[in-house]
């Protein structure tokens, strides 16, 4: 489809760093339609990340996306979900292209500054983990 969900982590939020991301969004074309600034309890980081549930820096994983406030938001665009990886780069940011995200704006491989969906299956039940129907635009 033509959408994807991000988080700005608690790195980039605790860095400064919301304005300048989302002014790289929407350079990049993706339209904002639905956005919240909000904090995940260690149980919602839990379910989140499900998926790696069984590696080693899961609990890690859970305690970071936990400490602080985020910016969730879904996105717009053409290729939402292939386009928004590109933009945000590599998982590890010392591997991440110049100009991503990630390269001009993570910590490190665990504290990355942003989240993009993998699929298109994932960005709706991500959205939906996070948005009602009403605060979709
Ligand atoms: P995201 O799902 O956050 O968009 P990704 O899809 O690029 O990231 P995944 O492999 O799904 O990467 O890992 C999810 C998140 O787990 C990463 O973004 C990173 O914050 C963390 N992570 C991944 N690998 C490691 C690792 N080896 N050590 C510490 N943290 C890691």
């Amino acid at each position: 489809t033509n959408r994807t969900f991000t988080m700005l982590k608690p790195d980039a939020v605790q860095n400064g760093h919301i304005g300048a991301i989302l002014d790289k969004i929407n350079a990049a074309g993706f339209k904002i339609v639905a956005m919240k600034y909000t904090q995940l309890s260690k149980r919602d980081a839990q379910a989140f990340y499900a998926v790696h549930s069984e590696r080693p820096f899961y609990g890690e994983l859970v305690d970071f996306m936990s400490r602080g406030p985020i910016v969730a938001a879904i996105l717009e665009k053409d290729n939402a979900v292939e386009d928004f990886r590109a933009l945000i780069g590599a998982t590890n940011p010392a591997e991440a292209a110049d100009g991503t995200i990630r390269k001009m704006f993570a910590t490190s491989l665990g504290e990355n500054a942003v989240h993009g969906s993998d699929s298109d299956e994932n960005a709706a039940i991500e959205g939906a983990f996070h948005f009602s129907g009403r605060e979709i635009f």
